[in-house]
């Protein structure tokens, strides 16, 4: 396997094997870009088929963070962490300090955050060992805490601009809305929607997720194979990526799709795909900035929810200036967005 040959390699400014013999901590931190800020993006959990899905995966969801944050107007670079969870294994304290001295060993240039497989718990016992790190519990009216319902708001935001564009509709009432996955984003999402009027469809491959959403409103459940091929008019995406595919995309009757989760899209031809066949594509991470937007609030310091708030509200605003350079230009909006942030990263080397 090399590394700098890699096919997602993309300039990475470094990367970090941490391999603690004692923990048994397997982890992989990828750096992407310091060039607007501390590499920020947060840690994934995951039992990985092998050493180079993981590879591959930190370092699409590291380049991720570089775009997302630029795009979001963030005083961050791009970085991500994953953690290689074997058998398995429990999330114990031990392997949560390791990656905390491994996370400080940087000396700041990579600041961590919970993604899927993380908690704020995990994020306070981290906390311990490094001051790089946020989505800590919060405390009072200032900015912090779990940054999913930020990131459930800006995509609930971004479906409301995006189904204006594409339905010529005011608001998700009535419209039937496909969410795939409803762990922390995609319950909140959910939530959101069902109390603007929309029509649920959700399918999960943990049951305990899916019965909490369940419980909590009226949704039909689908087969997790199936959602994505759902007769809706929107599809959200809240599990993992690469779902958007040659094999998939064909199949897809949701005029919409604008979701939460990371890399949809599994290569950038799946974007042009996607706009040939007419479906409105919000760039994942110009629309799950939400998250790390609290997470910049927070790290930083002096911030309310209120200015989260601020800030998350201006997603729709950057979806649809895409949206309409999309229907101007007859290009995909995942290109545009890419060369968007691009932009703004050599703004930022001047
Ligand atoms: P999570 O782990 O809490 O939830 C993911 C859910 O997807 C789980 O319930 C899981 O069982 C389900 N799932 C996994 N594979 C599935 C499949 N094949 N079909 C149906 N369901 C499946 O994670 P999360 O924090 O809600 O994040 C969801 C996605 O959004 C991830 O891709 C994450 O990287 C992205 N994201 C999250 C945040 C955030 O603030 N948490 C911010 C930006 C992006």
């Amino acid at each position: 396997m090399g590394v700098f040959s890699h096919a997602e390699f993309d300039g990475h400014e470094s990367l970090h094997f941490i391999n603690d013999a004692s923990t048994g901590l397997r982890a992989i931190i990828a750096v992407h870009s310091t060039v607007l800020g501390p590499a920020a993006g947060g840690c994934r959990r995951w039992s990985y088929a092998s050493d180079d899905e993981a590879l591959t995966d930190a370092l699409r969801l590291s380049r991720g963070m570089t775009y997302k944050n630029a795009v979001a107007e963030l005083p961050f670079g791009g970085g991500k962490a994953v953690i290689l969870a074997s058998n398995n294994a429990p999330k114990s304290p031990q392997i949560l300090a390791a990656f905390g001295r491994a996370v400080d060993s940087l000396g700041g240039s990579y600041v961590t955050a919970e993604d899927v497989g993380m908690s704020v718990e995990d994020m306070r016992q981290v906390q311990q060992h490094t001051k790089f790190v946020s989505g800590l519990p919060q405390s009072g009216a200032n900015a912090g805490g779990d940054p999913s319902p930020w990131t459930a708001l800006g995509v609930y935001l971004g479906i409301v601009a995006a189904v204006k564009v594409r339905l010529g509709k005011e608001s998700v009432r009535d419209l039937t809305i496909a969410v795939q996955g409803v762990g922390h984003v995609g319950a909140h999402l959910c939530q959101l929607l069902h109390d603007a009027g929309a029509k649920l469809l959700v399918a999960d491959v943990n049951r305990d997720n899916l019965n909490a959403v369940k419980n909590a409103m009226p949704v039909a459940v689908i087969a997790p194979a199936e959602i994505l091929y759902a007769d809706v008019d929107v599809l959200a995406p809240c599990a993992l990526g690469n779902i958007l595919t040659t094999a998939t995309i064909p199949k897809i009757k949701a005029k919409v799709i604008a979701g939460a989760a990371n890399n949809q899209l599994s290569t950038l031809a799946d974007g042009a795909r996607l706009f040939a066949r007419d479906i409105l594509y919000a760039p994942d991470y110009v629309i799950n900035a939400g998250g790390i937007i609290s997470v910049s609030h927070e790290y930083y310091g002096g911030s309310s929810e209120v200015e989260v708030c601020a800030d998350v509200e201006k997603i729709p605003q950057r979806l649809q200036s895409i949206f309409a350079e999309s229907k101007e230009t007859g290009r995909p909006t995942n290109e545009l967005a890419d060369e968007y942030a691009r932009r703004l990263i050599a703004a930022g080397k001047k």
